[in-house]
């Protein structure tokens, strides 16, 4: 049983029996008073009755006596002194009303007649007192004890004739008939005591055989009060009347006997409060559970919803307030699901296109056994933020939607597919089989092919595919993404549809992940410092200027590669703080230069982020302003995959950049996929040939071919033509020959830290 229920049947049986107990207590208390004022009613009117009985027999003997008196023969008889004649006549009437004493005194006192003795006259009257008692009288009546030890009624009354000559007494003889007919008459027990006897004797009783000789009888007195009788096991109230001055009668009222009247309503109240109690107990068991049961049923409801189950409704039926309860409780449960299952669609669904988010995807790879074996793959598309800004972002959108569709459509069983952010997608395929990860790749480039028809429109999409495997290329879900993004981003540079990670990285992602931690000490530390390259001017010999080239001087791994750091910064948003820390540096560094009369122009590289933060041509502005330099001593290098992301911001900022007389230039021309026609639009100065053509110029007919056409394109363009990578005296004499404008390379110089530049460039023969 549970505990409200238990307390709720303990409530109503404990009050029920404390009810019971009480009642029996009532009427067991007022039973004794009952019984008690009862045997004192009984007592009285059977007193009453008894005075009755006395009286009524000495009116019968008094009836008779003066009968027998009054008799002309008998009185004859008397004065004649006709013994037999006498005793024949008392024979007669004694034996008509029944008495047993019958006697003819002589008036001095001598028996005459008497019928119980009839032979032996002449003796002393036996009742002596009463016979004084009639002679001043003239008549008597009471009770006496005679010297056989029996106990009499009298009646004493005078013969006339017409002087007295005479007395005749008559009686009843108090014994066992005579008690037996008054206890039935009075319906009291009633036992007669010789109280002058010695000892006191009991003479008789209407009591059963055993209680007939209990001297407890002996000790009652006569008195006005009943009182409390014990004899053995039985209880009486007693009641003592005397007889004459000899004896006397104790009338008894059985306690018992009323009592068991009241001991059977008891045992009645008893037995019905025992069923009653039954039935109650399953009563209150049967309320309580249909109270606790619903509460019962809500408490585990209500438990479900606290460890976050909420589509199991609660059904209790009813319409009392319990049942009004479990529906508002049931309102708030639908209330919450729907609410849960809104929070979980807005938290791990993308709005746009209703696939699940990065979040989802991310939750996903969580929750797979951590060396479960698992392919992701992050699909971007090409050229998407051209058709975004060529049609428009609402045309971008449904664009991303129907791509969505159809990468559903084609992703098959039991991969996972989300859309990351922007036009970035991610696949999670389970097992990392690289054959079945190319054939998956191929499929979903395959898929893509299909143009897509939007408003009757027709557009061609192609995207790159970047593939990482677990656990080779790491575990967690971070380094994983990581590694297929990069992949993806290795796959767009070279064109090729789809890459693997494997291999891209030299460090493993542990290591990653402690660098991009300490990254962020590194500015703080003073790790980072800046190098620069010299730019030479190839028609004059002279050297223009500089790329500035962050270094990272890290305590215990040694100079770190941009290279390997950039990317990171870059995924991070740390490049946030990483370019106004190097624009800073290289725009004070410059403004030393410049001061000190050397004219180079020095450039620096920047991030896509960069370009597509609004505060950075504000930046840049004042940077020149503060430290007093010319904006065309500044160039900024930026590649093309930076102008990809948001042609038109990128290019807005760019002509800002522009307009405040900054040199820009585009780095690793080729190597990434922007269009001539794109390269029109651009306010830039100057063009960077990537390192991949001029590194094997001399002997692939190809590169020399892309190179002089370059040249000959940015000359078109009016820009300024740069070669970097040139690590050969060959490499600068077949430049120069082609008319590039500037080399930049190991051949001329590594990267150095500023002083060492400074001297550098003095020591240069062409500027002195
Ligand atoms: P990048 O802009 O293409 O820079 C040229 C890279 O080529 C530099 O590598 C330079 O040291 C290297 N280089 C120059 N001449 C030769 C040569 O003759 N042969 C060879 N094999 N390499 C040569 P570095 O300094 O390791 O920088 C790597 C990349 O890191 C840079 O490529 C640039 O994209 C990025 N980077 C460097 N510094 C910064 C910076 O301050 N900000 C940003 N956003 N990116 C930077
Ligand atoms: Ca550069
Ligand atoms: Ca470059």
């Amino acid at each position: 049983m549970r505990t409200l229920e238990r307390r709720i049947v303990a409530v109503f049986v404990g009050l029920l029996l404390l009810i019971v107990a009480l009642i029996l207590l009532l009427v067991d208390r007022s039973s004794a008073h009952l019984v008690a004022a009862e045997s004192q009613r009984q007592l009285t009117s059977g007193a009453v009755v008894f005075e009755r009985i006395v009286e009524h027999g000495r009116k019968q003997l008094e009836t008779a006596a003066i009968v027998l008196s009054g008799d002309f023969s008998f009185r004859e008889a008397i004065a004649t002194q006709d013994r037999p004649t006498m005793v024949s006549m008392l024979g007669n009437h004694s034996s008509r009303i029944g008495a047993s004493v019958m006697i003819v005194a002589s008036l001095e006192g001598r028996v005459i007649a008497d019928t119980q003795h009839p032979n032996s006259a002449e003796r002393t009257f036996p009742f002596a007192q009463l016979l004084a008692q009639a002679q001043m009288q003239g008549r008597s009546s009471g009770f006496a004890l005679m010297a056989d030890g029996h106990l009499y009624q009298l009646v004493i009354v005078p013969i006339q004739a017409p002087t007295r000559i005479a007395w005749v007494a008559m009686g009843f003889q108090v014994d066992q008939a005579w008690v037996s007919e008054v206890a039935g008459m009075s319906a009291l027990d009633i036992s007669v005591i010789a109280s002058r006897a010695k000892p006191p004797v009991i003479l008789a009783s209407s009591l059963p055989g055993a209680l007939r000789a209990d001297s407890a009888l002996l000790a009652v007195q006569p008195g006005m009060q009943a009182r409390e009788l014990e004899m053995g096991s039985h209880h009486y109230q007693a009641l003592a009347l005397p007889l004459g001055d000899t004896a006397h009668a104790v009338l008894q009222h059985s306690v018992d006997q009323s009592q068991g009247a009241f001991n059977e309503l008891m045992r009645t109240l008893a037995l019905i409060s025992l069923g009653g109690s039954c039935l109650f107990v399953l009563g209150s068991i049967g309320l309580a559970r249909r109270i606790v049961n619903p509460i019962d049923q809500l408490a585990q409801a209500t438990a479900l919803i606290a460890a976050g189950t909420y589509d199991l409704p609660v059904v209790i039926h009813g319409k009392d307030e319990i049942g009004r309860l479990a529906n508002s409780f049931e309102l708030m449960r639908e209330g919450i699901f729907s609410r849960e299952r809104k929070i979980l669609r807005l938290a791990y669904e993308d709005a746009l296109t209703q696939l699940p988010n990065r979040t989802r995807f991310l939750e996903w790879l969580g929750e797979m056994p951590a060396q479960s074996p698992a392919t992701v793959a992050v699909l971007d598309l090409d050229r998407f933020a051209m058709i975004n800004s060529a049609l428009g972002h609402p045309v971008g959108d449904r664009l991303l939607c129907l791509v969505g569709e159809r990468l559903r459509a084609n992703c098959g069983e039991g991969v996972m597919l989300a859309r990351l952010w922007g036009d970035e997608f991610a696949f999670l395929v389970q097992g990392a089989s690289k054959d079945k990860a190319t054939a998956f790749a191929q499929g979903i480039l395959l898929a893509l092919h299909e143009p897509l028809q939007l408003d009757g429109q027709r557009i061609d999409v192609s995207g790159s595919i970047g593939l990482a495997f677990r656990p080779v290329d790491g575990i967690d879900a971070d380094t994983l993404l990581l590694q297929a993004e990069q992949a993806m981003f290795d796959a767009k540079r070279r064109q090729c549809g789809f890459a693997l990670a494997t291999g891209l990285g030299d460090s493993a992602p542990a290591e990653h992940l402690t660098l991009i931690g300490e990254m962020r000490n590194a500015l703080t530390q003073a790790e980072f410092t800046v190098y620069y390259q010299p730019k030479l001017l190839l028609g004059e010999g002279r050297i223009y200027g500089a790329e500035a080239l962050i270094r990272w001087q890290h305590p215990v791994r040694g100079m770190i590669s941009p290279g390997v750091f950039i990317p990171f910064a870059e995924q991070t948003g740390f490049i946030r703080e990483i370019t106004p820390w190097l624009l800073r540096q290289v725009i004070a560094q410059a403004a030393i230069w410049h001061g000190s009369g050397l004219a180079l122009v020095i450039s620096a590289n920047l991030s896509a982020r960069d370009l597509l933060n609004p505060q950075f041509v504000i930046l840049v502005s004042q940077l020149l302003e503060e430290h007093q330099l010319p904006a065309q001593m500044l160039c900024l290098e930026i590649t093309e995959s930076a102008l990809m992301e948001d042609p038109a911001m990128a290019l807005r900022h760019l002509a800002d950049l522009a307009a405040l007389g900054v040199r820009l230039s585009i780095d690793d021309y080729g190597a990434g996929q922007a269009s001539l026609a794109y390269l029109k639009n651009l306010p830039v100065h100057e063009l960077k040939i990537d390192q991949s053509f001029v590194r094997s110029l001399t002997e692939s007919p190809k590169d020399g071919a892309i190179v002089r056409s370059t040249v000959a394109l940015g000359h078109a363009l009016g820009l300024t033509v740069v070669a970097e990578g040139v690590e050969t005296a060959a490499d600068q004499s077949w430049l120069q020959a082609a008319d590039c404008d500037i080399a930049q390379g190991y051949f001329i110089a590594r990267p150095m830290p500023a002083e060492a530049f400074a001297a550098w460039v003095s020591s240069w023969s062409g500027n002195r």
